[in-house]
């Protein structure tokens, strides 16, 4: 299903031409408008989901298979050093566009690409009945 006025789901389905990389029944990766290497690209899901919460699980399931792909073909092709796979859901973890899609960043040796965080004290460390209730909500 498509949303109306989603650039991602238009681009995704072919009514917004675009650099395709990749095509199957549930993706397409396209180049990044704005690489942050050469080569950055990000895969698009066909089904409209504004991120990981609403992701049906078969597209979730499929999408790393893709990324994998893209990945080896990077490596072989850019002859690249290294690759940087991320995905941001909500405007507080960076997403901009919200239509799902993962990133696929190539990374070479002295690359100005900055990934990074600055790990926290021992405040951010979970309590154990949070530790527990996640697991119990993740069964
Ligand atoms: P995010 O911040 O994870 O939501 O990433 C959105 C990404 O989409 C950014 O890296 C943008 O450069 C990229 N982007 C936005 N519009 C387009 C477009 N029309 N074609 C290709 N990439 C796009
Ligand atoms: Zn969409």
């Amino acid at each position: 299903m498509q949303e109306a006025n989603c650039i991602f789901c238009k681009i995704a389905n072919g009514e917004i031409p675009s650099k395709t990389l990749y095509e199957d029944e549930r993706f397409r990766v396209i180049l990044d408008i704005s690489p942050a290497s050469k080569g950055h690209a990000i895969i698009l899901v066909k089904n409209h989901a504004a991120n990981i919460f609403e992701l049906a699980d078969e597209d979730a399931r499929e999408i790393f298979l893709v990324a994998k792909k893209v990945a080896t073909a990077m490596e072989k092709v850019l002859q690249c050093d290294g690759v940087n796979i991320l995905q941001n859901n909500g405007e507080v973890a960076g997403q901009t566009v919200f239509h799902l899609h993962m990133h696929i960043i190539p990374r070479y040796k002295g690359d100005s690409v900055n990934i990074s965080w600055k790990p926290q004290d021992e405040n951010s460390v979970l309590a154990e009945e949070l530790i527990e209730e996640i697991k119990q909500t993740l069964v």
